[in-house]
């Protein structure tokens, strides 16, 4: 007698090979049976998945709920995606280990909205997800910003000898309480004054304890290459895997340069590990500041604290009807969050197919009007490039969205439906899934996902875990790259 089967679906089974059909039977939390060409067997409870598609749950390997796990624990943003498993504390971010006695600036709003929101452990933060039972699984990261903003005066200057021995004794406490590694921001004002040694020496600190360093890279205009082979640096003099955070080139001039940074990080593949993550969009959004206004393109206000009227018009638009300058609309707005407009369709497409990339949304949950990323990231990639675009092939995109992410962080039983396997699942119509959301409409949730199952378990029933991770992806470089 099972507790679930899941009857004559079409298992897409997240390694990349052919869909098959069978019914799938669970028990205690995981998969033990795997029936090719289906069948009717004795169970509590009975899912006809006829005509539907059965895939291993979504891992978003990149996001910003570090708070919302504990905040909104039901996180119907990811689970109505058929996402079962989240990653944060991306981007140098993350609520611990925190000071209480250090400054959170204004640019710190993508991630906590309130001084109580932050952690002085790791273990602590952990505990509190713990408590607030999520619906998905999580990882966390410790941020490079946050280490910094605890042990720094001032962090508008690289970190002295001293002060690095202190964040690396944070990181490794941190790793001992079941951290995976550490996420960088450096395009972000706490962490631009950083030098590479420092980064380097942080990441020796974790390098034998299978340590990941996740990377929003310095620049993702105009210096971009230069960011790029910084991050490639680090891993290497480190030894620890390079994770390239929703990689892209910004701004129109700079268009078309994913194809030098794609053949560069290509090449170092051969020596070292890496991969990549990208959301299938060609705009952007993070904080609002004077800096990113002054870059051009169209901009959208997500979020503004003083002036929440102004959320959903443009910039433009804006410092008209204030009659200013956009910069002094900035200072207005500011706190505040912004849409960027400045990718291309053809980059975000050439960073897709490069065959070490995940999906990861970047979502801020906390927006008032986000991105739309956070609610459709991963069935606008099931419809717009599979069905629309074919990009890739379903079998290939679920790949990516679920065994690549867990070969790459090495989470162990997750990412494959697999006799033996968590039975993290997502059952979803191949003609019918698709985002509804949009720049307009941004927390509409996505059709065509009919069922998903965290541990065999519907998300309300709260089951998401700690999951550990430990990388064993030899370095690898791809044979066909751009
Ligand atoms: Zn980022």
């Amino acid at each position: 007698m099972y507790d679930l089967t899941i009857s004559n679906a079409t298992v897409v089974d997240g390694t990349g090979g052919e869909r098959y059909l069978a019914t799938v039977c669970i028990k205690d939390e995981k998969i033990v049976r795997i029936e090719r060409g289906g069948g009717a067997f004795p169970s509590q409870s009975d899912v006809d998945a006829q005509g539907l598609i059965l895939a291993p749950g979504f891992i978003d390997v990149h996001t910003h709920d570090d708070i919302a796990l504990i905040a909104n624990p039901d996180m119907v943003c990811k689970t109505s995606q058929g996402i079962t498993t989240v990653i944060v504390g991306l981007c140098g971010y993350s609520p611990a280990p925190f000071s209480p006695n250090a400054d959170i600036p204004a640019e710190y709003d993508i991630l906590l909205q309130s001084h109580s929101q932050r952690f002085e452990r790791f273990a602590d933060y952990l505990e509190a997800v713990k408590q607030a039972k999520p619906s998905v699984n999580y990882l966390g990261l410790v941020g490079h910003s946050t280490l910094r903003l605890s042990v720094m005066d001032d962090v508008n200057r690289p970190a002295t000898d001293r002060e690095i021995a202190k964040m690396a004794d944070l990181l490794v406490d941190s790793m001992n309480a079941g951290a995976i590694g550490l996420s960088s921001g450096l395009a972000y004002s706490m962490a631009q004054k950083s030098d590479t040694r420092e980064l380097i020496e942080l990441c020796k600190a974790m390098s034998d304890r299978n340590g990941f360093y996740v990377t929003h890279i310095r620049n993702e205009a105009d210096g971009m290459i230069d960011g790029v082979k910084e991050a490639l640096k680090i891993g290497r003099d480190a030894d620890v895997p390079v994770i390239f955070s929703h990689h892209k080139a910004m701004c129109d001039h700079n268009h078309g340069t994913t194809k030098h940074s794609l053949k560069l990080i290509d090449a170092a593949a051969a020596e070292q590990t890496l991969a990549l993550d990208v959301y299938p969009y060609c705009y952007s959004s993070t904080s609002l500041t004077r800096e990113r206004a002054l870059r051009g393109g169209h901009i959208v206000i997500a979020r503004s604290d003083p002036m929440p009227q102004m959320v959903g018009k443009s910039l433009c638009e804006v410092a008209e009807l204030l009659n200013c300058s956009e910069a002094d609309a900035v200072d207005q707005l500011a706190p505040a969050g912004a849409l960027y407009y400045l990718m291309s369709e053809d980059d975000v497409q050439r960073v897709m197919k490069y065959p070490m990339t995940m999906i990861g949304s970047d979502g801020l949950p906390f927006d008032e009007k986000p991105h739309p990323r956070l609610w459709g990231t991963f069935p606008r990639v099931l419809s717009r490039y599979v069905r629309d675009i074919p990009v890739y092939s379903l079998e290939e995109a679920v790949h990516r969205m679920t065994g690549l992410p867990s070969k790459v962080f090495g989470l162990k039983n997750r990412g494959v439906i697999a006799e033996g396997n968590f039975a993290d699942m997502v059952l979803f119509s191949e003609t019918e899934v698709a985002d509804q959301a949009t720049a307009d409409q941004p927390k509409k949730t996505s059709k065509g996902i009919a069922a998903v199952f965290v541990a065999g378990k519907p998300p309300s029933e709260h089951q998401g875990k700690s999951l550990e991770s430990r990388h064993v992806l030899p370095c690898a470089g791809s044979d066909n790259p751009v």
